[in-house]
């Protein structure tokens, strides 16, 4: 997700005494803590049927879609992170992976949505299903 570029999460609690220079009160205003609730994972580019086939025993898993874009393919896992609170603030802010700590909010997912630089986008199963059968005519012949 290029906006995403960097499509990591971050969060910045503008509460906290080494909350680092941003615009701490713009993820204020992000009530969804929208780059909380996911992580991606970069994949081979699929080249053949076996690929497709193993991309499509992954999608097959619940919260799990993928996706193109410049940088290349990318499995999207919508699970939100489990130190995020209710409240949207990180519980381990302190101690937070340095992904955390280094994604800036400058220009976000509040700004765009990451799904506005995807080339492609599988939202699930079906419909990277639905991609393999247009893509290889004989897909379903054995
Ligand atoms: S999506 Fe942007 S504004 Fe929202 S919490 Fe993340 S960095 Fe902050
Ligand atoms: S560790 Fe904190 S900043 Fe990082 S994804 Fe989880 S809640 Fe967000």
């Amino acid at each position: 997700m290029s906006k995403p570029k960097s499509y990591i999460p971050v969060t910045i609690d503008p509460h906290a005494s080494d909350a680092h220079s941003g615009d701490v009160e713009k993820c204020s205003r992000c009530t969804g803590t929208i780059c909380c609730t996911y992580t991606t994972q970069a994949v081979p580019t699929p080249r053949g049927r076996d690929d497709f086939q193993h991309l499509l025993w992954q999608l097959a898993h619940e919260n799990i879609q993928a996706y193109k874009d410049e940088d290349g393919w990318f499995l999207l896992i919508n699970n939100r992170c489990r130190f995020l609170g209710k409240d949207g603030r990180c519980g381990i802010y302190h101690s937070r992976p340095d992904v955390c700590r280094e994604y800036s909010n400058d220009y976000c997912e509040l700004d765009e949505r990451a799904e506005d630089n995807f080339e492609l986008f599988f939202d699930g199963y079906e419909s990277l299903l639905a991609y393999c059968r247009k893509r290889y005519k004989n897909w379903d012949q054995k």
